[in-house]
C-alpha cells in the first residue's frame, strides 16, 4: 500500500502537448493519467512507451519513465522492459499507423506472447504526423485528403479488435476519447488484467478528419458485458461496426514468464559500455 496518494495531475509533466486544438489525444492523455491515478501507481515505478506518430508524443507529457522508441517498435521495447523489469507497470501507446502496419508484426506477437502489460491504441484512421495518408483500418473509399488516392485505396480496413482477440491478447477493448472517463475505467482494469491487454481507443484526428468529430453521435456502449469466452468475443467482432465501446473479452491465459532472468547488474552495463 503506497504511503502517498497520487492524483492524475501526478502524472502529467510540465511538457506542453503539441497536438493540434481539438485533438482526441488529449482526452486520451488524460483518461491514461486518471487510471493511473485510480490504480495509485507510483510514478516511478510506471514506465510509458510509444512508437512514432502523434499518439506516440505521450510519454513526454507523462511524469513517470518513458521511452518513445521507433516506428512501429513501442511493443518490443516495452516488452523488453517489462521481462527486464517485471516490478514495473508498463504501459505501451501509439497509433493506427504506428501500430498496425510497420508495427504490425509485433502487434501479433505481443498478443501471441501475452506479456503482462497494457497496450492504448489511439486509432483515428489516418496518418496524422506524416500529413494526412491512409493507415491500416481507414476506411476503403476514404479520399478526401490529398494524400490518398482518389476513390480511396479499395482495401478492406483492419478491425484492430479481431486481430487482438485472434492473435491471443488476454483482454481486449474499445474506449473513445470523448467519454474519457469510461476510457479511464476501461484502461485502469486493462491494467490491472493480467497478460497483454489491447485498448483501441476512437481518438479522432481533427486535422485531417474533421468528419471524425461526428462519431460522439454514434459510439454505444457494447451490446453485452464483457465475455472470457473467446468464440463469443469473435461472434460478436463478426457484427461489430467499430462503434462498441467496453471491455470486450477478459481471458485466463497465465501472463508470460522468462524461465530465468539474466543474471546482470547495472555495474555489468556501465562496463561494457564504458568508452
Ligand atoms: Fe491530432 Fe491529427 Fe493533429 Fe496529429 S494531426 S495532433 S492526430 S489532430
Ligand atoms: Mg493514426
Amino acid at each position: 500500500m503506497n504511503a502517498v496518494t497520487y492524483t492524475a495531475r501526478d502524472y502529467k509533466s510540465d511538457v506542453k502537448p503539441v497536438w493540434c486544438p481539438g485533438c482526441g489525444h488529449f482526452s486520451v492523455l488524460s483518461s491514461i493519467t486518471k487510471a493511473f491515478a485510480d490504480l495509485n501507481l507510483v510514478p516511478h515505478q510506471t514506465a510509458v512507451v510509444s512508437g512514432i506518430g502523434c499518439s506516440s508524443r505521450i510519454p513526454a507529457y507523462t511524469n513517470c519513465y518513458g521511452f518513445h522508441s521507433i516506428h512501429g517498435r513501442g511493443l518490443a521495447i516495452a516488452a523488453g522492459l517489462k521481462l527486464a523489469r517485471p516490478d514495473l507497470t508498463v504501459l505501451a501507446a501509439g497509433g493506427d499507423g504506428d501500430g498496425l502496419s510497420i508495427g504490425g508484426n509485433h502487434f501479433l506477437h505481443n498478443c501471441r506472447r501475452n506479456v503482462d502489460m497494457t497496450y492504448v491504441m489511439m486509432d483515428n484512421r489516418v496518418y496524422g504526423m506524416t500529413k494526412g495518408q491512409p493507415s491500416p483500418t481507414t476506411e476503403s473509399d476514404w479520399d478526401a485528403s490529398a494524400m490518398a488516392p482518389p476513390g480511396g485505396t479499395g482495401l478492406s480496413p483492419f478491425n484492430p479488435l479481431a486481430i487482438a482477440l485472434s492473435a491471443g491478447a488476454n483482454f481486449v477493448a474499445r474506449g473513445f476519447a470523448g467519454d474519457p472517463n469510461g476510457t479511464a475505467a476501461i484502461i485502469a482494469e486493462a491494467i490491472r488484467h493480467p497478460g497483454f491487454s489491447f485498448v483501441a481507443v476512437m481518438s479522432p484526428c481533427v486535422t485531417y478528419r474533421d468528419e471524425q468529430r461526428e462519431w460522439k453521435n454514434v459510439m454505444r456502449p457494447n451490446p453485452a458485458p464483457a465475455t472470457s469466452d473467446a468464440s463469443e468475443a469473435a461472434r460478436r467482432l463478426l457484427v461489430d461496426d467499430g462503434y462498441n465501446l467496453g471491455v470486450l473479452y477478459q481471458g485466463d491465459r497465465q501472463a508470460y514468464k522468462p524461465k530465468s532472468l539474466p543474471d546482470v547488474a547495472i555495474a555489468d552495463f556501465d562496463k561494457e559500455f564504458a568508452l
